[in-house]
């Protein structure tokens, strides 16, 4: 029974470790589909076409080559390298040595690969810290990524890094035991870069490589388990988000915003005196005699995929360092609307948790988060959503709150209120009467 324990602590623990992290997602995708409804089902073809290029191909990453290979490198390795996560898993349940070398000289090829991958992503995050830290790019210090967001950038990285180190070394003392001809060490797999580490261990006995085998191979599981349920509390979780992310992506034409439909039946009405005011279609998220609400001042007016934006961020910093406002010294940052976004959507559905449904807490994403100078600092260029390397729109966002200020607060700048004023009374933003429109010509 004795030989079983840690058979059955491994299954506990990866049985914790899952179901945690279930929980967790079951709370993310609650909080999305708080979201209002929006129409995202159309042309499967094209947005299959997408996530495989933007999530898993990463063509809008390696428009900055230095940072986008360097992503490319540390996505696909660490990916390929927890293919080998199956074989320890199925190695901890059954207490077997490497299951999968049945494989052969397949699978020499493949520890081989995971060696150099590994390797290469510690490399990588290296020179990923390197640029946080010491060559410190202004994007990573702007002052909304002060506090947790940069320490949750730089905790992914140490992360990674303890990761592979852990699994060279789990290798190298493996390679070492297998040559010593140990028990349980049968002859498995090709190392080319634990046979470079494993002559550090030449000496230990075997009972010494054994503990730092086992450590190693389970620090290793533990902690891909930790960083796994740490997805929830970080950024990261782009790394699973951003494919039903660049999946239900815009597919409209940059710059083209949607119409509300209130409004747009209002127009239709005063177009044509004839229609029936009553038959006009009501939206499916209204009450019925609940007055529609123009545009957002908090997340639930949002719609899902804008929330899905706001959990799939990267805090990469791209948009604010295209952002003209940014650059021209505004209140602004793209990067800022999706983090705040998502600081709210989570505190909403903290408040969910706490009382089984939502309970008004006196605050909203509008003016608790995000002020309306940042809102009137964008200039709807759209640089920030040309720029996202997993096709976030932080513009929508801006749009719908600045539909709430006018239309709902009639608080737009005045330079804004009076050229909209100019357009209703005269036909056309300046203060003339039409009549006087081509008086310019006669001078
Ligand atoms: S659309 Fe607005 S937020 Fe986005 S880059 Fe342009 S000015 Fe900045
Ligand atoms: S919105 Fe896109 S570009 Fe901006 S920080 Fe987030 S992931 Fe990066």
């Amino acid at each position: 029974m004795l030989q079983y324990i840690p058979n059955i602590l491994f299954i506990l623990i990866l049985g914790v470790g899952i179901g945690y992290f279930t929980k967790n997602i079951r709370k993310v995708i609650r909080n999305i589909r708080l979201g209002k409804d929006v129409e995202r089902s159309n042309n499967k073809k094209e947005r299959f076409k997408n996530m495989l290029m933007i999530a898993l191909g990463q063509s809008k990453m390696v428009r900055r080559p230095i940072s986008g290979i360097l992503h490319v490198v540390v996505y696909i390795g660490f990916i390929i390298i927890n293919i080998e996560v199956l074989e320890i898993i199925i190695d901890g349940i059954l207490g077997t040595h490497r299951i999968f070398a049945f494989l052969g000289g397949f699978y020499d090829f493949l520890i081989a690969s995971f060696e150099v991958l590994a390797l290469l992503v510690l490399v990588g995050v290296i020179i990923f810290w390197t640029r946080r830290n010491i060559i410190k790019l202004k994007r990573f210090w702007n002052p909304e990524m002060k506090g947790w967001p940069k320490n949750d950038g730089n905790l992914i990285l140490y992360f990674e890094m303890i990761l592979m180190t852990l699994f060279l070394v789990m290798n190298a003392a493996d390679l070492q035991l297998q040559e010593l001809g140990a028990d349980h060490y049968s002859k498995a797999g090709a190392y080319p870069i634990s046979q470079i580490i494993s002559p550090l261990f030449n000496g230990m006995s075997e009972l010494s490589l054994i503990i730092l085998e086992r450590t190693s191979w389970w620090l290793h599981i533990i902690g891909i388990i930790i960083f796994l349920n740490y997805l929830y509390f970080s950024k990261h979780l782009h790394i699973l988000l951003a494919f039903p992310n660049t999946y239900y992506g815009d597919l409209n034409p940059k710059g083209e915003l949607d119409n509300l439909e209130a409004v747009t039946n209002e127009v239709k009405l005063m177009m044509d005196p004839s229609a029936d005011p009553f038959a006009a279609p009501v939206d499916d998220d209204q009450t019925e005699g609940e007055p529609e609400k123009f545009g957002a001042s908090d997340v639930t007016d949002l719609n899902w995929v804008q929330l899905l934006n706001a959990y799939t961020c990267t805090e990469c910093g791209r948009c604010t360092s295209e952002c003209p406002a940014n650059q021209t010294g505004k209140k602004l940052s793209p990067r800022k609307i999706m983090m705040d976004t998502r600081d709210r959507l989570k505190e909403v559905g903290d408040i969910i948790d706490k009382n089984g449904s939502f309970v008004p807490d006196g605050k909203e994403l509008l003016n608790d988060y995000i002020t309306p100078e940042e809102l009137w600092a964008c200039t709807s260029c759209n640089a920030c959503v040309e720029t996202c390397p997993v096709s976030i729109s932080p513009l929508s966002i801006i749009i719908d709150m600045r539909r709430y200020l006018v239309m709902e607060q009639s608080a737009a700048p005045s330079d804004l209120n009076n050229m909209m004023s100019n357009i209703e009374n005269n036909g056309a933003p300046w203060p003339f009467n039409q009549m006087d429109r081509l008086n310019w010509s006669d001078e």
